[in-house]
């Protein structure tokens, strides 16, 4: 889809080039005349550099001219008239400087065009004619893209390639979540005379190729209103005030589509972005500054709602969250079995597949997938298809592709081999059933053998309210059903893995304050020993350090024997629910439970 709109906008592109490359001809012309009729016009008295720079320092200077490349400044002093020139080490060692001026909190303005203060500009350009050029040229390709109109619509109201929900497999849950947008840009009258206030901006997480994007498209697609969007790395230029612009450009439009959507992919390049490429950052301030202007901005009944996609939400400015701007947010995960077989089918719909395949066989093999990916698998299995001679898709072709597209992605480390998911399948599982035995654990709302972040697999459990106290019984048997993972690995496949590294990093964790912090250690007894800078204590003399560790080594010991106890007395439910895992990937805790039930 993407695509499509670049093959639009390409066409207006190339006739904005050659008006361009026009233009740059005339220049070049103008320049050469200016060029020779323009010897040497001023005589200029020098300023020493070090006086410079005490100038600046002292706010006596009005403004700097400078032409990239060359080593004279011109200066305006605030005082007077003339025209003052300095030799500069080089200006990328001045802007440096400068730079250095503007963080310690100076007021310099590093900009292009004639203003107040420090101005680097392309002065004097005659004087250095392929600098010239190539600085035009520059400056034209940039104002190009802003010419370009960056903001991409598509248009759901008159296009006959309309993207649905139907075009969006799996996602359940957030697609019924943001039908309640579709609803409100079918109905806003009604919205408004309740006098309901509707979500202004939603922010789509998760990785690349889960289907934020497509998901934004359906729901413009859904509610017949134009989409307008554009890449949060759209924003970003080097000339100052362009992405603020931009962004004010973009408004306008959608307020003249209203109701419509704008989607801002990879929104964490305004609102997170760092460098220091000159003047980059402020202009990322200004960007983001006009966003928020733009979003606080809006009138009640104006129906635009804007869809925001970034996979990492932590990145972003606070600001951007709060009230009235992105305060909803909504997180896509990679799709589990059933949405990677749904997924498949949509994209098998216009390709020419045997009957004999088995999608949902495919989807087994394709744990970590994101949608993107397994539309591509289907993709390489047409090639392969066509390569093998074969008249319609096969299952083998397709298993060919998802080889070929594994080994692309074992280096990243997200595809899953099949050891890897029993031992997740044993450790996660075991986790749950041990928790199920110890009283004070919570009651398990979902176990996943599908990766996440840098784990596995994991086990959630349901959130009680908050808690003030927490008993020692509470304590140990949490540390029990810590090493439930680490215990189940050992008994089921009689070896253990790196997969239980951050649960014993946890357990000794507790263990270590449950004794120096808690004090619910009968032999060191109720003493606060944690930070202290020399381990000793009256009653324990410098041993305590031993003490501490022998006492760390029971708990965490005992704990670990309780939960291989409680494992050995039930390798049924273990190998039922470690194999349920394998086939489901992620149960339920309702699930979960149907096992203790017979
Ligand atoms: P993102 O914006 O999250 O990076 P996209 O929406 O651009 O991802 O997804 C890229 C492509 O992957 C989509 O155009 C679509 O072909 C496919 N895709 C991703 N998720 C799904 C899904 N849930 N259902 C159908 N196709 C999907
Ligand atoms: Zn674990």
């Amino acid at each position: 889809m993407k695509d499509k709109d670049k093959e639009k906008n390409n066409s207006k592109y190339k006739i904005i080039y050659t008006i361009i490359i026009i233009v740059i001809i005339i220049l070049i012309g103008i320049l050469g005349y200016i060029l020779i009729n323009n010897n040497k016009n001023s005589t200029d008295t020098t300023i020493a550099y070090t006086d410079l720079i005490k100038k600046i320092d002292n706010n006596e200077v009005k403004k700097i001219e400078m032409t990239v490349g060359s080593t004279t400044l011109k200066v305006n002093l605030n005082d007077d008239d003339k025209d003052y020139k300095t030799i500069i080490p080089s200006t990328q060692a001045f802007i440096e400087l400068i730079q250095q001026k503007v963080q310690d909190g100076k007021q310099i303005d590093l900009i292009q065009n004639d203003q107040n203060v420090v101005l680097v500009i392309m002065d004097r350009i005659f004087t250095f004619m392929p600098t010239a050029i190539l600085i035009i040229l520059i400056i034209l390709i940039v104002k190009m893209q802003g010419l370009g109109d960056k903001g991409k619509v598509y248009d759901a109201a008159t296009s006959n390639t309309k993207t649905t929900f139907d075009d969006v497999a799996g996602l359940d849950e957030e697609k019924t979540e943001l039908y309640e947008i579709v609803h409100f840009l079918k109905n806003p009258e009604k919205y408004i005379k309740m006098g309901a206030k509707i979500p202004r901006g939603v922010l789509l997480c998760g990785k690349p190729g889960t289907g934020k994007t497509l998901i934004a498209r359906a729901i413009a697609g859904e509610a017949n209103v134009p989409f307008i969007s554009m890449s949060g790395s759209e924003f970003i230029e080097m000339f100052a005030g362009l992405g603020a612009s931009r962004v004010r450009k973009l408004f306008e439009k959608a307020k003249k589509m209203a109701p419509c959507i704008i989607f801002i992919d990879e929104i964490d390049a305004i609102g997170s972005r760092r460098t220091n490429a000159m003047g980059a950052e402020t202009e990322n301030n200004q960007t983001l500054n006009q966003l928020l202007v733009e979003m606080d901005g809006f009138e009640v009944n104006e129906t635009i709602i804007i869809l925001a996609a970034t996979n990492r939400p932590e990145m972003l400015d606070q600001a951007l969250l709060r009230p009235g701007r992105f305060d909803r947010q909504i997180t896509i995960s990679t799709p589990d079995i059933k949405g990677r077989e749904e997924i498949l089918k949509i994209h098998a719909r216009g390709k020419n597949i045997s009957s004999e395949v088995d999608l949902r066989d495919i989807a087994g093999d394709t744990a970590g997938f994101t949608g993107a990916e397994l539309s591509n698998i289907l993709n390489e299995a047409a090639i392969t298809a066509t390569r093998n001679g074969h008249v319609e898709i096969l299952h083998s072709d397709i298993e060919e592709a998802v080889k070929k597209v594994t080994v692309g992605l074992e280096k990243t480390s997200r595809i899953i081999s099949e050891k890897d998911k029993k031992l997740t399948a044993y450790h996660e599982a075991g986790h749950a059933i041990v928790s199920k035995f110890l009283p004070t654990q919570e009651d398990v709302k979902e176990v996943s053998i599908i990766p996440r972040g840098h784990a596995g697999g994991y086990t959630m459990y349901k959130t009680v309210e908050d808690k003030y106290y927490i008993s020692k019984t509470e304590m140990e048997e949490r540390l029990i059903t810590l090493l439930g993972g680490r215990a189940a690995e050992k008994i089921a496949l009689n070896d253990i893995s790196t997969g239980a590294g951050s649960d014993i990093q946890v357990a000794t964790q507790i263990a270590k304050d449950m004794i120096e912090v808690y004090g619910m250690s009968e032999t060191v007894g109720p003493l606060f020993l944690k930070n202290e800078n020399t381990y000793e204590s009256p009653i324990l003399g410098e041993n305590i350090e031993n003490v501490v560790g022998q006492e760390v080594k029971k708990l965490i010991d005992n704990a670990y024997n309780k939960a291989q106890s409680i494992l050995k007395e039930n390798m049924n439910l273990l190998d039922k629910i470690a194999n349920e895992l394998l086939m489901k990937e992620k149960i339920s805790g309702e699930e979960f439970e149907q096992f203790f039930k017979n």
